[in-house]
């Protein structure tokens, strides 16, 4: 076997084959001197609620910011108990502390490793606000479950989809169902030149709230009707996220064509089921394997560099023990946490590159 370098990611590549466009989209927002909200986060939130199939999109400066102006603009914040998972990115658990909300976790259920409807039903209190799942990996949890749940005990959904732009769940995408958070961080499936975020929502009033919140409370400037908070998307990332709005969807095809490939090839390997109603963004293409670790390690040997989704779950963290949870507490999410590991995808990938991860990975089984 000739040894290659496959890289986790490779932004650059990105980069190159779009850099008259995206160079020209800067100059632009340079020459307007629109830095900071302005006409591109107008053009690109209306951009990307079409594309979502949202009534309404509004333009953050992270991924972050978007789930706590979210929960805050669902008007969520000390006394509420919030459901979430426990193998999330930390970002969803701390977004539900910094608005003083209380975080009750729940775990994952295979084989779909997605939330786990049953566990939500039990954490559900008279002091239950809202349940906020993510899609993680970029798969779609069971959104009808989630959503008939929610409404049977008249709480709210908040989705995190910050890994799953341009998924469809029953053929529709992801965003276009309730309010939804999304990071547009650089490594994300739509990825900005820096911070960036926003949130997509049917709902009127919550927009309005949203666009006062991100802007220290104002709509009429110098005029604050509320205690607001600086999370303004800013025109360089709307400028660039609209070049490369219109190539996502051939991205994720091409994301899904890698994943396909991995899936002929990685037969026995344990790795989440998608069940029919789902066609993931692929955003991670996560393998389960208890020698995790000498995988790895025989990957990069061979090359390959891989990751980890995520190596703690959230309830193990340090900054979080005092919610009180401990080991044991989420099984699914503890193996997880242990067994994980993600295999490189992004759409610029080769399919010699994708048999070449195959066949080292058969060199261990
Ligand atoms: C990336 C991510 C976030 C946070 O987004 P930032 O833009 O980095 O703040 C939140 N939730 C999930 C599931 C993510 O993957």
């Amino acid at each position: 076997m000739i040894a290659r370098h496959v890289p986790y990611l490779d932004l650059a590549a990105q980069y190159r084959s779009l850099k008259p466009e995206l160079d020209l989209a800067v100059s632009r927002v340079f020459e307007s001197s629109s830095f900071i909200l302005g006409p591109e986060v107008e053009f690109f939130e209306s951009e990307f609620a079409a594309y979502s199939h949202a009534q309404y999109c509004v333009g953050l400066s992270n991924g972050t910011t978007a789930l706590s102006l979210a929960l805050l603009a669902h008007g969520i914040g000390p006394g509420d108990e919030i459901i979430t998972q426990a193998n999330t990115f930390i970002a969803t658990v701390a977004a539900i502390r910094h608005v003083g909300a209380t975080p009750v976790l729940v775990d994952i259920k295979p084989p779909t490793y997605t939330i786990d409807i049953d566990a939500i039903a039990a954490a559900i209190t008279v002091r239950t606000k809202a349940i906020l799942p993510v899609h993680m990996f970029g798969q779609p949890f069971d959104i009808d479950a989630v959503y008939a749940l929610a409404n049977a005990h008249g709480i709210t959904v908040i989705e995190d989809g910050s890994q799953a732009h341009g998924a469809l769940y029953n053929q529709k995408p992801i965003g276009s169902f309730g309010t939804t958070t999304f990071s547009f961080y650089p490594g994300k499936n739509l990825g900005a030149a820096g911070e960036a975020g926003a949130v997509t929502t049917h709902n009127h009033a919550i927009a309005t709230k949203l666009r006062s919140l991100r802007n220290h409370g104002s709509i009429t400037k110098y005029v604050h009707d509320e205690l607001g908070y600086n999370a303004r998307m800013e025109g360089i990332q709307a400028a660039v996220l609209r070049v490369k709005l219109p190539h996502l969807d051939a991205w994720t095809r091409r994301r899904r064509e890698i994943a396909k490939r991995y899936n002929r090839r990685l037969g026995t390997i344990e790795r989440p089921e998608c069940p029919p109603a789902v066609e993931p963004s692929r955003h991670i293409y996560p393998i389960l394997a208890e020698n995790r670790t000498m995988i790895a390690s025989l990957l990069l040997k061979y090359g390959i560099e891989t990751n980890i989704h995520y190596p703690i779950p959230c309830h193990l963290q340090t900054g979080f023990l005092d919610l009180g949870y401990r080991a044991g507490a989420f099984p699914h999410s503890e193996r997880l946490a242990a067994c994980e590991l993600s295999l490189p995808i992004y759409p610029e990938m080769s399919d010699d590159d994708t048999d070449y991860v195959c066949d080292v990975l058969e060199l261990q089984s």
